[in-house]
């Protein structure tokens, strides 16, 4: 079968820099307080751009780190490629170093949107999840400072042990902050996450349903990150039936360029199929045999394997990895077992 996400992705994380002022205790990119030397330079990234060019359509870049804002050129950055056709969203630290003046000019530069973290409903779970105080009050006032430059503001939530609870309080705080989407990060074991920072399955399997619900009820984009799982939720068996895309998951519809040029199929699935300073990134997301084959379900092992759901959702291959150490492995935080999906 052909997979639509097979020529092109939909969205290009990435992460121009580690360097980040904040301390989050379940950092991906394990960032650190300077930048360091090998980063790619503007020369290099306008050359990645052109390159990307040939992708169509042409994907949305997010740009992250780390903290974006730790690079002197950033303005630079955003301007090539916005120059060169790209829909460009930032994805900042919430630091001093963010300010209600930066944020108007990125609008001014053309940026579309801004993603914030809010992890927690107050400072107690927010600054606690992301290790300095402040962290809370700063990010609703620079919330406010998106909506009133008229970029897209999308609210991100890791869901942990520690803030689960309340995401329900986070779910009425999102509309309230003129949110248009909420992505809902269920946390993989990566970088400085370790297995603790991660639900079990009964309680990610509950938490998706009760968001399901919540997106029942709003008009905004809400999704859910590491999770593909949620399909299977929203839509049960009508996701089979359908000529709709497979969830976009780890080399699915996404690709992630680390601060060296190093390409991977995601953030969270550290495994590198080769670097965009010596080889084609639209060759690599298009060819590279690991991102070919988790495009493909007929590798899936386990449960996923054998699972009705397996073209729409595949599970998380990150979280497999990160579990497993093996990206074909089954989604350790999935409830389905093939029975129930053949006969349900
Ligand atoms: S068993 Fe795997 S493929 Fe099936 S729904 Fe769960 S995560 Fe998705």
């Amino acid at each position: 079968m052909v997979n639509p996400w097979d020529r092109a992705p939909h969205l290009v994380m990435w992460e121009l820099t580690r360097a980040c002022a904040l301390h989050c205790r379940h950092c991906r990119a394990r960032a650190i307080r300077r930048r360091e030397p090998g980063e790619l330079d503007l020369g290099e990234i306008e050359r990645v751009l052109e390159d990307m060019q040939t992708f169509a359509p042409r994907p949305t870049l997010i740009l992250t780190g780390g903290d974006p804002l730790e690079r002197e050129d950033l303005s630079g950055i955003i301007r090539a490629a916005v120059g060169r056709g790209f829909a460009v969203a930032m994805a900042p630290s919430v630091t001093p170093r963010l300010t209600a003046e930066v944020v108007a000019a990125w609008a001014g530069l053309g940026v579309r949107a801004v993603s914030l973290s809010l992890d927690g409903p107050n400072p107690q779970v927010h600054d606690r999840y992301r290790g300095v105080p402040g962290t809370f009050a700063a990010t609703l006032a620079i919330a406010r400072a998106v909506r009133a430059s008229g970029l897209h503001l999308q609210i991100n939530t890791a869901v942990a042990p520690l803030t689960a609870p309340t995401l329900p309080e986070v779910g009425e705080l999102v509309p309230a902050l003129g949110a248009r989407s909420w992505e809902v990060f269920f946390v993989i074991p990566t970088g400085r996450a370790g297995r603790s920072e991660m639900l079990d399955a009964a309680a990610q399997e509950a938490w998706l349903r009760w968001l399901a619900e919540y997106r029942r009820q709003v008009a905004f984009r809400v999704t859910a990150v590491g999770a593909p799982q949620f399909r299977r939720v929203t839509d049960g068996r009508r996701a089979l039936d359908g000529p709709g895309r497979p969830a976009m998951r780890e080399a699915q519809g996404m690709l992630f360029i680390n601060w060296a040029g190093e390409v991977h199929p995601s953030g969270y699935l550290p495994l590198s199929v080769g670097n965009v300073r010596d080889t084609s990134v639209v060759r690599l997301y298009r060819e590279s045999p690991l991102f070919v084959g988790l495009r493909d379900p007929a590798r899936l092992e386990g449960r996923c394997g054998a699972c009705a759901f397996r073209a729409v959702c595949g599970g998380s291959r990150a979280r497999a990895y990160a579990v497993s150490r093996n990206p074909w492995a089954e989604d350790p935080n999935c409830p389905e077992r093939p029975e129930t999906a053949r006969t349900a």
